[in-house]
Parts: structure tokens; C-alpha cells; sequence
């Protein structure tokens, strides 16, 4: 059985690691799919698609975790095919996760096994306030897998955030 899960890993934290983990119990392999992928260098998506690709594969290849298949996807401007569009680009799945009610309730019209998996400890692993604390000059850390934090490192993640900030 096969799961697929969408997000915009803005940037991929520990929260989505403790879900994907938890989603692996249950599935033999999972699909992360990084959504709006053509977005980037905005304060909402830094991160380019590639950026989020490595950021995920190395983080579970670390953990000894081999059984995912990483999916960009980009968005469409039509709701009602954008889970044709989802489609298209993945292998066939079992089940959906997801608490976003509009994806949600996308693939529940198109009969999917839609289940929910909520994410742990909000407050710090969150992509909003990772953003926020890096903006702040705060430790984000501790908030992300090893493998991240060099990611961000190498491409200079954070002083590109402050650099947008500026422009805004
Ligand atoms: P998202 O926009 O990435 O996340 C929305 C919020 O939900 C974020 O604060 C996120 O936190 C949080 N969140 C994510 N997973 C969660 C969970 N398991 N429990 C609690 N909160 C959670 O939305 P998404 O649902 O993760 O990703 C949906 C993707 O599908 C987006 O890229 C969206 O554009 C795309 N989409 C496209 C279309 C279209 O093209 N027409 C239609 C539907 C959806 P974090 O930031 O911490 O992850």
C-alpha cells in the first residue's frame, strides 16, 4: 500500500519527519509530493523545489528511510483538476494525507482513502514560525533534521530570507 502525502516544506521540519514516520507504520512507501513548486524566494516559499528535493531526501536517506518517491508538484489554477494534475505525476496510491480541508475535500470527490495526521509540538515545528525565527535571529535549529540545517546553510538560506524581508 502506497500514501501520498502533499506539503510546501517551507522547509521540511521535524514535524513533517515525525509524520512521514508515522504514515511508513501503516504504508510500505509513501510519496511526498512538495507542493507549489514553482514558487520561490518569497517569504512565504524561500526554498526553490530543488532546494526542498534535497532538503527531504537527505533527511530520510539519513534516518535509514529508503521507501519514498519525491514529486514536485506545481499548482494549477483549476481546483476541480488538480487532482487529475497530482495524478499525472505520481505513481498510483492507496491513501491521502492530509488536514487541509480543500485538498481534502478534493480527493474525497475523487473517492480516496482521505486520512488525517496531525502534526506535533505546533508551536516550534511550524514552517511559519521557522521562517519567523530566522528572520528574528532566533535558533531554528532545533527545529529541523541535521540535513536541513546544512542545506539551508550551504545556500546561504538565511540571509536570503532577510533579503527579502528588505524588499518587502
Ligand atoms: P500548505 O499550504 O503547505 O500548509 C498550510 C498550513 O498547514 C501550514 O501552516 C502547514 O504547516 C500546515 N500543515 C501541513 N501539514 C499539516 C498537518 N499534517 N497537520 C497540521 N498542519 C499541517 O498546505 P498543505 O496542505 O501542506 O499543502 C498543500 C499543497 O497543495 C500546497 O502547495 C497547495 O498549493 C497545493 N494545492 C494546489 C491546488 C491547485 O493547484 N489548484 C489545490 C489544492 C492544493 P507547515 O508550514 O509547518 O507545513
Amino acid at each position: 500500500m502506497r500514501a501520498l502525502i502533499v506539503g510546501r516544506f517551507q522547509p521540511f521540519h521535524n514535524g513533517h519527519m515525525e509524520v512521514i514516520k508515522k504514515i511508513l507504520e501503516e504504508h510500505s512507501s509513501v510519496i511526498i509530493g512538495i507542493g507549489s513548486a514553482q514558487y520561490s524566494h518569497t517569504l512565504r516559499d524561500p526554498f526553490t523545489a530543488g532546494e526542498r528535493h534535497l532538503m527531504i531526501s537527505m533527511s530520510l536517506e539519513e534516518k535509514g528511510i529508503v521507501n519514498f518517491y519525491l514529486v514536485p508538484i506545481e499548482d494549477v489554477n483549476s481546483n476541480p483538476l488538480w487532482v487529475a494534475h497530482v495524478e499525472a505525476l505520481t505513481p498510483r496510491f492507496d491513501s491521502v494525507y492530509t488536514n487541509n480541508p480543500l485538498v481534502r475535500r478534493l480527493f474525497l470527490e475523487k473517492k480516496y482513502d482521505v486520512r488525517s495526521v496531525e502534526l506535533m509540538n505546533r508551536t516550534d515545528w511550524s514552517g511559519t514560525s521557522i521562517r519567523k525565527k530566522m528572520l528574528d535571529g532566533k535558533r531554528w535549529e532545533d527545529d529541523v533534521p541535521e540535513q536541513v540545517v546544512r542545506v539551508i546553510r550551504e545556500i546561504d538560506g538565511v540571509q536570503r530570507l532577510r533579503d527579502l524581508a528588505m524588499q518587502d
